[in-house]
């Protein structure tokens, strides 16, 4: 199966944390070769955006202030498999689920402020790469 790609942002807590580092460690240590990666903060309308999908949902409004509280770390990753890789990798949205040796176990708080993003469909990932990056950014 050819190369494709997936999105992720470390998100506000992790950044904050001082766990960039070691996250972009895991990532590349698990075969993710980075096409494209900034430091950046979300504004209310861009966040708001971003995750329009959940906007129904009890925690819309939690879920908005959390992802623009501080910086972020957005980066296009490129691997075989990577969108199903890259979750496997980050592992279960409530770290309380999450499996040893993933991201969210080793550095999420609870459900909202679980470390990072990685998008769930090749769909959405080609989405979330243009939502953050123009093409110029991406190597
Ligand atoms: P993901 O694909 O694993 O990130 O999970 P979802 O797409 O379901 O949710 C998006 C993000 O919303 C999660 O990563 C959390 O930061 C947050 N979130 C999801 N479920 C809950 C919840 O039940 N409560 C709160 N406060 N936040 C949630």
């Amino acid at each position: 199966m050819a190369s494709n790609i997936t999105l992720t942002m470390i998100k506000p807590d992790a950044v904050a944390a001082g766990h960039s580092g070691k996250i972009i460690d895991m990532i590349i240590q698990a075969g993710f070769r980075v096409q494209a990666m900034k430091l950046t903060r979300l504004s209310t309308e861009k966040a708001q955006e971003f995750y329009a999908v959940h906007s129904a949902r009890p925690f819309f409004g939690d879920l908005v202030k959390f992802m623009t509280e501080g910086p972020i770390i957005a980066a296009v990753l490129e691997k075989e498999n990577a969108v199903e890789d890259f979750r496997k990798l980050i592992g279960a949205t409530n770290p309380a689920n999450a499996e040893e040796g993933t991201i969210r176990k080793a550095f999420a708080t609870d459900i909202e402020r679980n470390a990072v993003h990685g998008s769930d469909s090749n769909e959405n990932a080609a989405i979330e790469a243009s939502f953050h990056f123009a093409g110029v950014e991406r190597f």
